[in-house]
């Protein structure tokens, strides 16, 4: 039996994430992903396929609790069910919207504060390790334990109260056996909400940026980069999906949504090495009938693709006439936190700076109306023929060298 391991992400910015090494044990070798060859070795959150023995499968409903974590050393004390405001009714609008009506987030709140023992600045509740971040989840769920029975949840939810240690936000994913017992429960997945999803751009957005890693995301902003300016760690993806720079709460992107089970195989267009051209229409990501792809993966290796889908800059900009082209590159292989998504952005920002707050960089990614676009690295050459349909589909030529 292979032994799981446990590593720390760098706490970069909002977010940690505590992540598990299971080497080999999402072996997969003989299987495809969207024209890509599986790597034999998963090494923890990546944009392979989703390991959904460790994460959660987001088909159905997600029932989820949430709990509210009461520390001696609070300073504002503010209502639990205000934050329950907060965090989740936009989440679960966002969920549903994103996944196609495919997951169903349901969430339940013990609509109390639950004394804790110590303060936020105790060393045992550190939630950049695993074994305090642990026992501070394992002291939450066993004083709710009267009242919770953790076997009807799927995840749990601790929010704590704002003290001084309060940290961000990270994810709890534990390998099974490593997790916390609650009754006949194993807890495994849990979320411990910070002081960071009390911000303006940061509430509701931050649990579908946590909730996206216990279902197998990467983050898609990038770590071991000076955060100075800020934008900086954002230049992989910026706000295209939430997995990176959260303000807009983009919804995630098409190779996401596959990963998730959200959308399939045959919902894109694969354009395998050695084939020839091909003209599609493709339609805007979040307006779905399915007639047509929804997005292109084009492999350029065993293990990356470039892949095209058409949506607006503004997620909730309906009129079909601002969709435009996002292309990007995807590498199955690439770490969480180092690259596994590349926006191929279609021209530099011009951001001024009340805009650079919303939109922080690759504001001007689309390729919209006419465009010849030249992928040389890859010897892949792209067309919008400047067709466009009335529910803002465009027409897309691919021409492989
Ligand atoms: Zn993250």
């Amino acid at each position: 039996m292979k032994t799981s391991q446990f590593s720390l992400s760098k706490p970069v910015a909002w977010c940690f994430l505590l992540f598990l090494t299971l080497f080999a044990a999402t072996s997969r070798a003989d299987d495809t992903f969207l024209g890509l060859k599986v790597p034999a070795q998963s090494d923890g959150l990546s944009e392979g396929p989703t390991d959904f023995h460790t994460n959660l499968r987001p088909i159905g409903e997600v029932r989820a609790v949430m709990l509210f974590a009461l520390f001696p050393d609070t300073t504002q004390l503010e209502e639990p069910q205000d934050l329950y405001n907060k965090l989740v009714p936009e989440a679960q609008a966002f969920f549903e919207r994103t996944s196609y009506g495919r997951m169903h987030l349901k969430v339940e709140m013990v609509n109390r504060w639950i004394p804790m023992d110590h303060p936020t600045t105790w060393p045992g509740y550190d939630c950049s390790r695993f074994e305090s971040q642990r026992d501070y989840l394992a002291e939450t769920i066993r004083k709710a334990q009267s009242e919770v029975n953790f076997q009807n949840y799927d995840v749990v939810y601790v929010v704590g109260s704002l003290g001084k240690g309060l940290p961000n936000s990270p994810t709890f994913i534990a390998p099974i056996g490593s997790g916390i017992r609650a009754g006949e429960k194993e807890v495994r997945l849990a979320v411990t909400f910070g002081r960071d999803c009390r911000g303006a751009n940061w509430g509701f957005q931050t649990l579908c940026h946590e909730t996206g890693h216990i279902c197998g995301l990467p983050d898609l902003y990038l770590f071991g980069v000076s955060p100075k300016p800020y934008k900086n760690i954002h230049t992989a993806v910026g706000f295209w999906d939430l997995m990176g720079f959260q303000a807009v709460a983009s919804p995630y992107l098409a190779w996401q949504r596959r990963k998730l089970g959200w959308l399939d195989d045959k919902d894109f267009l694969i354009l395998p090495k050695g084939s020839k051209s091909s003209k599609q229409w493709i339609e805007p990501i979040d307006r779905r009938n399915g007639k047509r792809p929804a997005a292109v993966s084009i492999p350029v290796s065993d293990t990356e693709a470039i892949v095209c889908e058409v949506r607006p800059r503004d997620p909730g900009d309906t009129d079909p006439k601002n969709t435009g082209l996002l292309v990007y590159r995807v590498s199955m292989t690439a770490a969480s936190g180092h690259g596994p998504i590349q926006i191929l952005p279609a021209a530099a920002d011009d951001l001024n700076p009340n805009s650079e707050r919303k939109y922080i960089t690759l504001y001007n990614a689309l390729y919209i109306n006419k465009t010849h676009i030249e992928l040389s690295d890859y010897s892949i050459t792209l067309d919008l023929t400047g067709a466009r349909r009335a529910d803002g589909s465009l027409e897309l030529r691919i021409i492989r060298k």
